[in-house]
């Protein structure tokens, strides 16, 4: 099922580096049922390929990346490393995280040497591989300077130095270019990709997760996306450019699309059925409470009267109205299943579309909208409703926000559960359902609030 990948090194097949096998992972939560994030994921990276994940927010990335790094045990399945089964955090295998994670009290420098340490490597030795790594990724000149004097992009070049200057076999990165603006991503992606392309770095194999499309494409030799709730390997596919590659052409365009398409086919109708028919494994019960991006009513607002005004006319291809919104691709999904949890868009093959309830809402006035937003809200968005009704049933119209983080991390984890909640007040506060109050911490009814 795996596809022959592209003349890497030498032309030779090349060794597998890690392979995981038939991976699952469920979070243990005191509810009835448990989370299942991963479900029986199987895939392998050979030396000198640079593979891609790419699949939505809360689809199980991070935890099959945490996985492979050894941080983590599966519930089920076994992960060989060099052939044989990794038992936790081992040497070869160097991790990136989006954030980056550096200590504010240690310089450039010592930062980077840190990996080092931890090694046993001192003296000499360390401060020549400090500096190659130093030299090699582009901070040349910043040894003594301190992360705080560093603009986001140079931090994650520190981040990226300390996971090479141990040398190792594998480098999984999460997202690492997410936290930085459009242009500097683009040139630490570039650079890297570049040093890769030249055989500078000193890795063998290299898998990104991230959740955007063109990233992937730009990077990546060979690109798994996943499929959600639980994740899953839905296609692999060959990425078949040569770098450095070029993002207008017609050809990565086509290849871009066509990953948009796969990305935005409706979920199988399989899964329906055996949710219906109850025939055993794939019958996971969804968690009432669903995680829920960061996305702001005025992101949905503006999204959706582009889509209602001529030449749209309330269809639209994803990669052109991100162009044409100036959106990175990364914040389109997020907003698009945004509107389509709310019944105003749909997702299809690439495209997205107003629903009648849509082009309804953007022919309102404010007052209008305001209530087929509230309207969409408690039907579609449970938490909405559950938070509401007991703003209704209690006398002093209050809420503590604490019940419901609470509530919301029995099936997502604490940072989903914080961001879902400022999610639904920012849209619960524009619908006027309800307010919050960020220093008390609850949630009030506006009308009836206390004094
Ligand atoms: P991604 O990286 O694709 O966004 P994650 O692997 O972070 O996805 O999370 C997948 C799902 O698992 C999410 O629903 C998340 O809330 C949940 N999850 C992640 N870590 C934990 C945890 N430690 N406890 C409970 N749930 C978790
Ligand atoms: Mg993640």
């Amino acid at each position: 099922m795996i596809s022959p990948l592209p003349d890497a090194q030498e032309g030779a097949k090349s060794a597998i580096l890690i392979e995981a096998r038939h991976i699952s992972q469920a979070y243990h939560k005191d509810s009835a049922v448990d989370l299942q994030v991963l479900d029986d994921v199987s895939l392998s990276l050979h030396s000198g390929e640079m593979v891609g994940l790419l699949g939505r927010s809360g689809s199980g990335k991070s935890t099959l990346l945490r996985i492979l790094a050894g941080l983590l045990t599966p519930t089920s399945g076994e992960v060989l490393w060099q052939g044989k089964p990794l038992e936790g955090p081992d040497p070869g295998i160097a991790m990136v995280f989006q954030s980056f994670a550096l200590f504010p009290w240690m310089t450039v420098e010592e930062n980077v040497a840190l990996g080092l340490e931890a090694k046993g490597i001192h003296g000499a030795e360390r401060d020549r591989r400090v500096e190659n790594a130093i030299d090699l990724i582009g901070l040349g000149g910043y040894e003594n300077a301190w992360p705080k004097e560093l603009s986001g992009g140079m931090q994650q070049r520190v981040g990226l130095a300390r996971a090479l200057v141990v040398q190792p076999d594998l480098l999984l990165m999460d997202e690492p270019f997410s936290a930085l603006d459009v242009l500097t991503a683009e040139n630490l992606r570039t650079d890297l990709v570049e040093l890769w392309s030249e055989n500078k770095l000193p890795v063998q194999g290299m898998l990104v997760v991230t959740h955007n499309i063109e990233e992937a494409v730009l990077i990546c030799d060979r690109i798994m996306i996943f499929s959600s709730n639980p994740g899953r390997i839905a296609h692999i596919l060959s990425v078949p450019f040569a770098h450095p590659r070029n993002r207008e052409d017609a050809a990565f365009r086509q290849f871009v699309d066509h990953i948009y398409a796969l990305m935005t086919q409706r979920a199988p109708i399989v899964s329906e059925a055996d949710i219906t028919s109850g025939q055993g494994q794939a019958a996971q019960p969804e968690p009432i409470f669903k995680a829920l991006p960061q996305v702001s009513i005025t992101m949905m607002i503006g999204m959706m009267e582009a889509l209602a005004a001529p030449p749209l006319n309330g269809r639209a291809d994803l990669p052109m109205l991100a162009e044409k919104l100036q959106l990175e691709l990364d914040d389109l999904f997020p907003l698009g299943e945004s509107l389509e949890l709310l019944g105003l868009a749909e997702l299809e093959d690439g495209d997205i579309l107003l629903t009648n309830e849509g082009v309804h809402f953007v022919l309102s006035d404010l007052d209008e909208r305001k209530a087929i937003m509230g309207h969409a809200l408690i039907h579609h968005v449970p938490l909405v409703k559950t938070i509401r009704s007991v703003l209704d049933e209690r006398p002093t119209h209050t809420a503590n926000a604490e019940r419901f983080r609470d509530e919301l991390e029995v099936s997502m984890s604490p940072d989903y559960a914080r961001q879902t909640l400022q999610t639904v007040v920012g849209w619960a506060r524009f619908a006027e359902l309800f307010d919050f109050d960020e220093e008390g911490d609850r949630f009030f009814l506006e009308d009836d609030g206390v004094e």
